[in-house]
């Protein structure tokens, strides 16, 4: 930041703030992380001034041999991570890895079978404001009302009747594991491909906490910048029968030139997750989440499904006064961040919710534990239940947390 602040202060000032901001508050938005200092590094690198369409041993431009082995070191770190036939590591985000994919497996006007957004789903499976929804014929399927996880038997019965192209499985606010293997099979039972968006698991998948997609889905795309700790970013894993779709889809189909020196920060991100180390931090982010959610329990706050078996949790705070909106408020005025997130059958707008979605990957990260979980629990249920005299204490309590666990 300092080099920015010397040439343009205004710009440097702003980051200085956000740094200030990720050292006082404890990051909870279930999407987010803290990434390694050479993650960090990779991406603010001279690779950002290369052009590179095309693929390894393949480009439309001259000098790409050095970022042909970055490229190269990416790829097969993620095959290797993830046991996966083909990577594509070019895909600037997951929305477009997503849509690439799409655009490689499916014709306009095409039925897929994927996750409803207010149940858990991401934009990209569906949503008639996105692009997924508008040029595709997206069918939703949700949640059980009573357990408020994913019925396969309902599951199967709606893609008998459907027959979809295609069916996505995967979500952003989904507390519980998913049965990849039973959602492959209800895909091969109806004839359908079987695309697998593990965006938000994917760091507990190449740590051994969530079972894998690999074996059981034609193509999974991901992020990289979530549980899995790397740059923002996306990448698409598949079969190798479909590799060259893929990549023609990604480039030339949806992209222009690959951003380089965020795959060289894909690649130290894959190494990182590729170490032992990586599996404790998995380990430790679902064990986080699992003693916050008893933390909260315990103190009478309900949540979506009962619990979590992953790295995130939804609060129920439909039969209570507080909205999603004004706790997500709350808690940031003590520096608590979290993201306020609509909750199985939702009875209020999107934009003010009965829920917020709550993660630990960022805290984990950031060194946080099991006890540190039961502290912050108790800060959300005072924060819910009286906020008014307890937010100097909270916010006290936070600060000192923060101070036990530095920030770069
Ligand atoms: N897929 C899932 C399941 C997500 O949760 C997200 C992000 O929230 C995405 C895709 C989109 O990723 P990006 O924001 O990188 O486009």
């Amino acid at each position: 930041i300092g080099f920015v602040t010397n040439t343009d202060p205004q710009v440097g000032e702003a980051m200085n703030l956000e740094l200030k901001r990720q050292r006082r508050n404890i990051e909870l938005i279930a999407s987010e992380n803290i990434v390694s200092p050479a993650v960090m590094a990779a991406m603010g690198s001279v690779l950002t001034n290369k052009y590179a369409e095309g693929y390894p041993g393949k480009r439309y431009y001259g000098g790409c041999e050095d970022v042909d082995i970055v490229e190269n070191i990416a790829i097969e770190r993620a095959k290797e991570l993830f046991g996966a036939e083909h990577a594509n590591v070019q895909p600037h985000s997951g929305a477009q890895a997503n849509l690439a994919v799409y655009f490689a497996m499916l014709k306009p006007g095409d039925t897929v079978l994927g996750m409803s957004l207010a149940e858990g789903g991401h934009l990209t499976h569906g949503s008639p404001v996105n692009m997924s929804g508008s040029y595709y014929n997206f069918v939703s399927y949700g949640v059980d009302e009573v357990t408020h996880t994913i019925d396969y038997d309902k599951l199967y019965a709606q893609a008998k009747e459907v027959k979809p192209k295609m069916i996505v499985a995967g979500a952003s606010a989904y507390p519980r594991i998913i049965d990849f293997e039973r959602i492959g099979d209800i895909a091969k039972k109806v004839g359908a491909l079987f695309m697998v968006d593990m965006a938000h698991i994917a760091g507990l998948v190449a740590g051994g906490q969530h079972p894998s997609p690999v074996p059981y889905a034609d193509i999974v795309t991901t992020t990289t910048h979530k549980t899995l700790r790397g740059p923002r970013g996306g990448m698409i894993l598949c079969k190798e029968e479909y590799a060259k779709a893929v990549n023609k889809a990604v480039f030339p189909g949806t992209q222009g030139g690959p951003l380089m020196h965020i795959i060289a920060a894909k690649a130290v991100c894959f190494g990182e997750a590729l170490k032992p180390e990586f599996k404790q931090y998995a380990k430790n982010v679902v064990d986080n989440a699992a003693a916050l959610a008893k933390g909260l329990l315990n103190r009478g706050v309900k949540l979506v499904s009962g619990g979590t078996d992953n790295h995130l949790m939804l609060v129920d705070l439909r039969d209570l006064d507080v909205t999603g909106k004004e706790l997500e408020h709350r808690l940031d005025e003590v520096y608590i961040t979290v993201n306020k997130n609509t909750i199985p059958n939702e009875p209020r707008s999107p934009f003010i919710t009965s829920g917020i979605r709550i993660g630990t990957p960022a805290a984990t990260s950031r060194g946080l534990g099991v006890e540190d979980m039961d502290k912050i629990a108790e800060y959300i249920a005072l924060a819910i239940n009286d906020f008014e005299n307890s937010a100097d204490s909270i916010r006290k309590g936070v600060t000192e947390l923060c101070a036990k666990y530095p920030l770069y």
